[in-house]
């Protein structure tokens, strides 16, 4: 990555300190860098040539040195309510990923970011698990998401989440590479206590990531409050099974004093009963922890169903009931088939892969 070694680095990823080692290796002085980093984060700059307050010969010498990773917008989509529009956007190398620009009722703003291309996981009910893995994205393809749904946004974007397609903790560094520069105050402005990374439940990876004491939200895929039940769900319980993945979440909860979110998607008849919600609290009690409750978006060519409204309440109604904090999830964009991976594989890319219930 860095000029040193003779690959051209991606500008796009690379922190304050870096950027600042860029202008000195280019025979600038260190504070050009905090221009470089206005220029790619406050103005969104794709190329040196705009950075029209740089020297000439700086500026020549970044096109000769470095990149700018570019995304190339293919299609938008907005739900009839305008409440989300979905982008998909294709990288330098033709792999294609979607992000949304979600609008709330009280102007909150916030992008979802993807950050590999396709996913490795296999979630039963997730079109991206369907479509198999590509590969990973690079901090610099997953902020150029945020830059491009910041451009197409009404308002100021507040809030990220790295809940796109993809298993942010399998692609850790860049991940987490991307979250220190939207947080960062040279970077995209949005609060590190703004952004939110999911999780299918990696256990290594959410250690990893309590010992870097980040103040954002860890949000837990969690959707089954049994083994048996997760196991046809989230294969990835196989590996890492509740025990420790509860456990896990202790720990990241005691080291960073940050409360944890925990996901759980309702599916018709599969996990959505009253037996399921009075496991679900056993499950999380002590932990601090709130519960979002997200009715299934139904995916196309999937048996899986979303449960009826009054099933959805029924089910908070016993687990609130035993004191633990839930919330319902609207899903923003049902109509644009915003579930993660629909519009990619509608556009033709990812590979329907072998589904078994
Ligand atoms: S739900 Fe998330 S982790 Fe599971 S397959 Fe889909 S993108 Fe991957």
């Amino acid at each position: 990555m860095s000029i040193a070694s003779g690959v051209a680095p991606d500008l796009r990823g690379l922190l304050l300190p870096e950027l600042e080692e860029v202008a000195e290796r280019l025979g600038e002085p260190r504070y050009r860098g905090r221009q470089l980093a206005r220029w790619l984060y406050a103005r969104g700059a794709t190329t040196a040539d705009e950075m029209t307050d740089l020297p000439h010969g700086f500026r020549a010498r970044l096109r000769r040195d470095a990149r700018i990773s570019a995304l190339a917008l293919r299609r938008a989509e907005t739900s009839p309510g305008g409440a989300a529009t979905k982008f998909l956007v294709a990288c330098e190398d033709g792999q294609t990923v979607e992000c949304v620009l979600m609008r709330f009722d009280d102007g909150r703003r916030s992008a979802c970011l993807s950050t590999q291309a396709g996913c490795a996981m296999g979630c039963a009910f997730c079109a991206t698990g369907r479509g198999g893995f590509a590969r990973n994205l690079s901090a610099g393809e997953i902020i150029g998401q945020a830059l491009l749904i910041r451009a197409h946004a009404d308002r100021r974007v507040s809030h990220a989440v790295f809940m796109g397609m993809g298993e942010p903790l399998a692609n850790y560094d860049a991940t987490v590479r991307a979250a220190r520069i939207l947080a960062a105050p040279h970077g995209c402005g949005i609060g590190m206590r703004h952004l939110t990374i999911s999780t299918v439940g990696l256990v290594p990876q959410i250690h990893r990531l309590a010992r870097e004491r980040l103040q954002l939200v860890l949000a837990v895929s969690l959707h089954a409050p049994t083994d048996a039940l997760r196991e046809r769900l989230v294969p990835v319980n196989h590996r890492y099974p509740l025990a420790d993945l509860l456990a896990a979440c202790r720990a990241y909860v005691a080291e960073t004093h940050r409360r944890i979110t925990l996901e759980y998607v309702l599916i018709d008849g599969v996990n959505d009963g009253d037996a399921e919600a009075r496991q679900l609290a056993r499950l999380v009690r002590g932990l601090n922890c709130h519960v979002n409750l997200i009715p299934l978006n139904p995916v196309p060519g999937v048996p899986f169903a979303r449960p009826p409204v009054e099933r959805v309440r029924a089910f908070a109604r016993v687990v609130r009931g035993q004191g633990i904090p839930v919330t319902v999830r609207i899903e923003r964009g049902v109509e644009i088939q915003a579930a993660c991976g629909q519009l990619r594989l509608r556009d033709g890319q990812g590979r329907p892969s072998r589904w078994t219930r």
